[in-house]
């Protein structure tokens, strides 16, 4: 088996001990009282986190399957979105987009920029026939954070639906669904939750619900359909809230950290990833590096730091794996081999980790020949 390696990657983190302890919990059953128990409290506080009443489900299956499930269930053939597109999880968003046969209109900006409402405001006015807009709100590609707070703004005085990947936002930064009117919200536990990979979960607004029942076409099938999710929620859902078996350990382990998150509030949970990030930035800017975009949209949640001459990217990456034991991020896409992303989950915001991972760098660029001072990369922590 691989060695464990300490992750500082965009996902997934490393979580905490009693939320693995949970992963080895004897199997329950997916339905009856006592499930029900965990499953109505596990939603419960992902209400809070999401801040939101509407209808929250958990579906078996990666972020991406409910970004699938969403724009599949809203939408039929024929129908035009707008997809903002700057990075490599929007440009996912796209191929879900054209793999329904929609009409996209893209919304784009330069790579390690955010998406710019002005511009979105000018494709709604071209193309007035939009039913909706997809985007991702931290695009995890660039780690650049998207102004999703004014574009929701925007897409509500249209009336146009608004579909969101918060994947890797969600409970690293504030995303209050209800208030800033999101449609659609999706995230998984393995990013800022601090929990295992293996089920999404999605809210889902009135009006969201009204565009389902619109859509008359059900050609995307039964499993990542929203009305056969709902109609278990509804029908079964005083003992049976789901259409399959749930990974139910899997379900404990989100509940255990979620409890963790309650207990020392979200506030300080978003607190940590800011001051993390600093910390590297800081950390990472002392000993030369320049960061791959601006502070004001730079994400809290994972930080991309630009390749030097010195050293490939890879090069840094291979050093810090064998013989430091730790993992970073490379650039997706086009971005390969011109960035690193250094994640913030979970573990890798603790000062144990920030240290390791900073006092190693500088290791790195001595064992480069470059001269740094002992400890010059530890003033954020
Ligand atoms: C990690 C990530 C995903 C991918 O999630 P999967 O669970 O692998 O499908 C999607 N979008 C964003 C923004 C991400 O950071």
């Amino acid at each position: 088996m691989e060695k464990h390696l300490k992750l500082f990657t965009p996902g997934p983190g490393d979580v905490d001990e009693d939320v693995l302890a949970a992963m080895s919990l004897p199997v329950l059953r997916h339905y009856g009282p006592g499930w029900m128990e965990i499953y109505n409290e596990t939603l419960s506080l992902l209400r809070d986190i999401f801040k939101t009443n509407n209808e929250i489900f958990l579906v078996l299956g990666p972020g991406s399957a409910l970004m699938d499930m969403s724009i599949g269930s809203l939408l039929s053939p024929g129908d035009k979105i707008i997809v903002g597109q700057n990075g490599f999880f929007g440009d996912r968003l796209r191929d879900i987009a054209e793999g329904y046969g929609l009409v996209v209109i893209p919304f784009t900006s330069s790579l390690g920029e955010p998406l710019d409402p002005d511009e979105f405001r000018k494709l709604i006015v071209q193309n007035p026939d939009a039913s909706a807009i997809t985007l991702v709100h931290h695009e995890t590609g660039t780690t650049v954070m998207n102004p999703l707070k004014e574009i929701a703004e925007i897409a509500r005085k249209a009336g146009i639906a608004i579909i969101v990947d918060a994947v890797s936002s969600m409970g690293g930064v504030d995303l209050p669904v209800d208030e800033w009117g999101i449609d659609i919200c999706v995230t998984t536990p393995n990013k800022c939750l601090e929990a295992i990979p293996g089920v999404g979960i999605i809210s889902i607004s009135p009006r969201a619900w009204e565009m389902v029942d619109k859509h008359t076409d059900n050609g995307h099938g039964w499993y990542l359909n929203l009305k056969t999710w709902r109609y278990f929620a509804r029908e079964w859902g005083s003992w049976h809230p789901s259409p399959v078996t749930m990974p139910t350990n899997n379900i404990l382990a989100m509940l255990t950290s979620l409890r963790n998150i309650k207990q020392v509030g979200l506030e300080a949970h978003y607190a940590k990833y800011a001051h993390a990030s600093q910390a590297v930035r800081a950390g990472l800017g002392n000993l030369g590096f320049e960061m791959f975009v601006h502070q004001e949209c730079a994400s809290p949640i994972v930080t991309g730091v630009k390749a030097r001459k010195e050293f490939t990217v890879a090069e840094i990456q291979n050093w810090l794996a064998s013989e430091r034991g730790m993992a970073v991020g490379g650039g997706l896409g086009t971005l390969s081999g011109k960035i690193f992303r250094v994640g913030h989950l979970g573990k890798a915001a603790t000062r144990e980790y920030l240290i390791d991972f900073l006092f190693s760098v500088e290791e790195f660029l001595r064992y480069k020949g470059l001269k740094v001072a002992e400890g010059s990369s530890l003033i954020g922590i």
